[in-house]
C-alpha cells in the first residue's frame, strides 16, 4: 500500500504518519527529516538544501527526487510505505508516478489534512520534539506528561526547528498554497483522494485514517 499525506506544514501529518506507519508495519518516508538528516552530517545535499529551508523555501525537485527514488528500493518499502511531505509539486507527482509504474504500482491512497492557517501558524510556533527520540510536543495542545520528561524515551533534551518560527513558517505556507494545492486535483483526477479533518484531535485523526486504510 502506497499512501501520501498531504497537507500545510504544521497539519499533522508527520504525528500520523509515524504511528500510522508503525501501527501497519509501513516505512515513514517523510522528505523533510531526511533534508533535515543531511544538513546535519552537512552532505553535499545538505549544504545546498540548508539554505532554501531556512528560508521556508522548497528544495529542488531534482534533489527530493533523487532522495525518495533511492528511499523506495530499501527493503524495508517492500510492504508499503508513506510519503509524509512528498510529493510537494507537481513534476514531483509526476515522477513519482513514473517510478512506480516501473514496478507496476501506483498510488493508493491521498489523505488530505483540511485546517485552517491560523491554526497552522500557532501549532507551528508551539511545536518541539524530543531529540532523542523524535516524539514530537506541543506548548499548546501536547505538552509532556511529566513537566521536562519525554513520555517515550524519558530523554530531558528537546528542540526546535529552526525553520518554526512565524516569519517562516508564513513562507512555507505560500510555498503550499503555490506550488502544492494543485496537485488536489491531480489526485482527485486519479480517485485516490479523501479529505479528513485536521482540526479533530490527534487520536480521530489516526482513527479516519486508519478506516480509509482498511477499506
Ligand atoms: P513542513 O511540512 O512542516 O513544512 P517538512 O519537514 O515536511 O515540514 O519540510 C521542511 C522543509 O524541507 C520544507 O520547508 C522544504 O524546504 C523542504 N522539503 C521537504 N520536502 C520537500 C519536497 N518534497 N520538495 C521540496 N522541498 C521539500
Ligand atoms: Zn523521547
Amino acid at each position: 500500500m502506497i499512501i501520501i499525506l498531504f497537507g500545510p506544514p504544521g497539519c499533522g501529518k508527520g504525528t500520523q504518519a509515524s504511528f500510522i506507519a508503525k501501527e501497519n508495519s509501513y516505512a515513514h518516508l517523510s522528505t523533510g527529516d531526511m533534508l533535515r538528516e543531511a544538513v546535519k552530517s552537512k552532505t553535499e545535499t545538505g549544504l545546498k538544501a540548508a539554505k532554501i529551508m531556512e528560508e521556508g523555501k522548497l528544495v529542488s525537485d531534482e534533489i527530493v527526487i533523487s532522495i525518495i527514488k533511492d528511499r523506495i528500493e530499501k527493503k524495508d518499502c517492500e510492504h508499503g510505505f508513506i510519503l509524509d511531505g512528498f510529493p510537494r509539486t507537481i513534476a514531483q507527482a509526476k515522477e513519482l508516478d513514473n517510478m512506480l509504474s516501473n514496478n507496476n504500482i501506483t498510488v493508493d491512497l491521498v489523505i488530505n489534512f483540511s485546517v485552517n492557517d491560523e491554526v497552522l501558524l500557532n501549532r507551528i510556533e508551539g511545536r518541539f520534539s524530543c531529540s532523542g527520540c523524535g516524539t514530537g510536543f506541543n506548548d499548546e495542545t501536547k505538552m509532556p506528561r511529566e513537566d521536562g520528561i519525554c513520555d517515550v524515551c524519558k530523554g530531558n533534551n528537546f528542540i526546535r526547528r529552526k525553520d518554526d518560527n512565524r516569519e517562516t513558517a508564513s513562507k512555507r505556507l505560500e510555498a503550499y498554497n503555490k506550488e502544492t494545492l494543485p496537485l488536489l486535483p491531480y489526485y482527485k483526477d486519479k480517485e485516490v483522494l479523501f479529505s479528513i479533518d485536521g482540526l479533530s484531535n490527534i487520536e480521530n485523526v489516526t482513527k479516519e485514517i486508519m478506516s480509509l486504510i482498511q477499506k
